[in-house]
């Protein structure tokens, strides 16, 4: 199975547990969100920019919170679709490390854009809360890139050559935005 385009996401969430019949979900995904990290350590808690739109494309697993059936899995990259990369994504840490500092003016305080494994609660077909499950130091957390307030934008990132979220190497494919 492929990635979940939105309205067949919003089909099974309204419809229910296939198994079931019950209305709470619980989706696992790779998401995008902002962290304030200051001297290399997180200083904030995360703040998802995911949109609810563009969330169910990140979904690898959406499982009934009743009693556990599973309506839709996929195994390839949340972000990239590589075969496979689901496992690689939640295993490991693509991203680029903690700056401690911007390696440009030397200022500790960066914002960092990261993929992180989490997952969305649903309750009765609505979104209740979403939760990061990957600590910054866990696999799953792959910081993408970071940005200088000082420097207007951003002073370190992802190679373009490889997925910063399962780590496949590629010269050919340029990495979705
Ligand atoms: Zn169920
Ligand atoms: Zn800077
Ligand atoms: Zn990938």
């Amino acid at each position: 199975m492929s990635a979940l385009e939105a309205p067949a996401f919003a089909a099974l969430l309204a419809n229910g547990c296939p198994s079931c019949g019950k209305r709470y979900f619980v989706a696992r995904a790779i998401a995008t969100g902002v962290m304030q990290f200051l001297d290399g350590e997180p200083a904030s808690a995360m703040e998802w920019t995911t949109s609810r739109d563009d969330l169910p494309a990140r979904v690898y697993r959406l499982e009934c919170s009743e009693c556990g059936a599973t309506p839709f899995q996929r195994d390839d990259c949340p972000t990239c679709r590589a075969p496979g990369g689901t496992a690689r994504a939640l295993a490991g840490r693509h991203g680029i490390a903690a700056p401690k500092a911007c390696p440009q003016c030397g200022l500790g305080d960066l914002s960092l854009t990261v993929e992180a494994r989490m997952h969305v609660e649903y309750t009765i077909g609505r979104e209740a809360r979403r939760v990061l499950d990957a600590e910054p130091h866990e696999p799953g957390f792959h910081i993408a890139k970071a940005d200088c307030a000082d420097c207007d934008g951003t002073v370190v990132s992802v190679p373009e050559i490889r997925c910063g979220v399962c780590g496949r190497s590629s010269l050919l494919r340029r990495r979705p935005s």
